[in-house]
């Protein structure tokens, strides 16, 4: 499909990733540029998921219910690109990324398997200015290039360190994918 007539549409993004990682700071630090010091909850019980408009996408994050298949079809259905956080002082969120990674396969069509857009984050490498990081970079690199050659970030979303240019290739490859 042309990219400039895909332009016009709305990306629809989701954000996968254990709880706590970062994932609703990620965005809160990209769309409102401030990040939320204090954690607070703010999810009803009938709350499945949390989705803001921003520019031409729509980002859709998980509220604390970060199971798998807990979620539901109508999460994943239709998404354009899907952004895959772990926390890189904490090894346990990165081994599960395996799990999410094949939980969002198992859920968007078979054909598209192949070719569909993920983007890897790996954020708090500002805690301990680093000391406390239990995934290397070249890991992490691997990881995603066995996975087709996935773009990998490293972030702060509470030093907003490369969090545009993170969501910024989130743009980028959600508008090449058909
Ligand atoms: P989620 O469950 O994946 O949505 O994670 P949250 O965005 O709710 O963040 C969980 C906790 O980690 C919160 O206390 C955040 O303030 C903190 N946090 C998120 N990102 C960073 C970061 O880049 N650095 C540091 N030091 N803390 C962070
Ligand atoms: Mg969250």
């Amino acid at each position: 499909m042309d990219v400039s007539m895909k332009r016009r549409t709305l990306l629809k993004v989701i954000v996968l990733g254990d709880s706590g990682v970062g994932k609703t700071s990620l965005m809160n630090q990209y769309v409102y540029e401030k990040f939320i010091r204090h954690y607070k909850a703010t999810i009803g019980a009938d709350f499945v998921t949390k989705e803001l408009h921003i520019d031409d996408k729509v980002i859709w994050d998980t509220a604390g219910q970060e199971r798998f298949q807990s979620l539901g079809a109508a999460f994943y259905r239709g998404a354009d690109c899907c952004v895959l956080v772990y926390d890189v002082n904490v090894l346990r969120s990165f081994e599960t990324l395996q799990n999410w990674h094949e939980e969002f396969l198992k859920q968007v069509d078979p054909a598209d398997t192949e070719a569909f857009p993920f983007i890897l984050i790996g954020n708090k490498i500002d805690i301990d200015g680093g000391n406390s990081r239990a995934v290397s970079k070249k890991r992490a690199q691997e990881w995603c290039a066995a996975k087709g050659n996935i773009p990998y970030f490293e972030t702060s979303a509470k030093e907003d360190y490369n969090v545009d240019e993170a969501f910024l290739c989130v743009a980028k490859t959600g508008l090449t994918h058909e």
